[in-house]
């Protein structure tokens, strides 16, 4: 297996493009795991690490764009105040090891409908760069990148440059359900962000569809019917719950059947919400 390490973005790009049949890796921790049990043998590895664009962050035009080889330890240490959705997905990620190796990027190339990243970073309206030396620069809405179990919108000779997400403008909330606390891939997860000013809340639900996804009635209902100067009806977060549940589409598997999932999802949507409107009012009255 042939061992290919660009030095520069541009070198990555090309080694994409001249050889489709190598598989990027950054942290490896799905990549080497895959080689390791033969569910895959790429005919070459393209490593990332050495590119030094991708191991950085930055602001632009006040949002946050962070490179694909930046770790779910860095996203927690750097990038918790401004992103704290995604920082909280990221402290459930596997164990420090995994988190010290793991990136955002590498969860986005592997697209699993399990992925944490996912549901914060669709909360959150964030958008994947993605960049091909044919193609140039294209922008995905993380609503569009997930396209089926494992897939996403990416194409062949295209690499993950970064993710592109505004920092919150209101409180976010991460929950997963597990069968235990670390190194457990959910059995579901949700997230929730709000926007006051724009007086909307987005939501991401995992591992209960075959792609990450919003609950875009759910998401249609609070904008309709919630006073974001009064606390949170019992009646409304219970029904905000009830809808999410109904976006999810899951599966029995050996982690869960589907009607726990289905539930579960609903207590965390009404979870997430009561946290996050806790924290909306109490900002209001500090
Ligand atoms: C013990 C263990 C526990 C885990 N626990 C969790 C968990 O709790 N939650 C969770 O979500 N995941 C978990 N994972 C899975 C894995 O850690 C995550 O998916 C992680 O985000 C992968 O990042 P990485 O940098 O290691 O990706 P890699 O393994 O390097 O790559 C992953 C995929 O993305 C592709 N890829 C990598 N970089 C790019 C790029 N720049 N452009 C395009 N494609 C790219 C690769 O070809 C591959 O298909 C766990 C894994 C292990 C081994």
């Amino acid at each position: 297996m042939d061992f290919l390490r660009p030095a520069t973005w541009q070198e990555a790009l090309s080694a994409r493009a001249d050889r489709p049949g190598a598989a990027p890796v950054q942290g490896g921790t799905d990549v080497m795991v895959e080689i390791n049990f033969d569910v895959r043998r790429p005919e070459a590895l393209l490593d990332l690490t050495r590119v030094p664009e991708l191991g950085r962050w930055e602001i632009v035009d006040g949002v946050y764009r962070i490179g694909a080889n930046v770790t779910y330890a860095r996203v927690i240490t750097e990038l918790g105040g401004a992103l704290p959705g995604l920082a909280q997905a990221a402290r459930t990620v596997g164990s420090p090891q995994i988190r010290n190796r793991g990136t955002v990027g590498g969860n986005l190339g592997a697209a699993s409908p399990a992925g944490d990243s996912h549901p914060p970073l669709l909360a959150a309206g964030a958008v994947v760069e993605a960049e091909s030396r044919d193609g140039g620069v294209r922008l995905i809405p993380a609503e569009e990148f997930y396209l089926g179990v494992k897939r996403s919108a990416l194409r062949p000779d295209e690499l993950i440059r970064a993710i592109r997400v505004r920092p919150a403008p209101g409180p976010q909330y991460f929950s997963k359900v597990g069968t235990r606390n670390a190194m457990v891939i959910a059995v579901c997860s949700f997230a929730i962000a709000l926007d006051p000013a724009a007086r909307r809340a987005g939501t991401g639900i995992g591992s209960a569809a075959p792609t990450p996804r919003r609950a875009l009635e759910a998401e249609e209902f609070l904008a309709a019917e919630l006073d974001w100067d009064a606390p949170l009806p019992p009646a409304l977060a219970r029904r905000f719950g009830e809808l999410c549940a109904r976006a999810a589409d899951p599966i029995d598997d050996v982690r869960g059947t589907a009607a726990y999932r289905r539930h579960a999802v609903a207590v965390l949507a009404r979870r997430t919400l009561g946290w996050a409107w806790d924290d909306h009012l109490g900002r209001r009255a500090a």
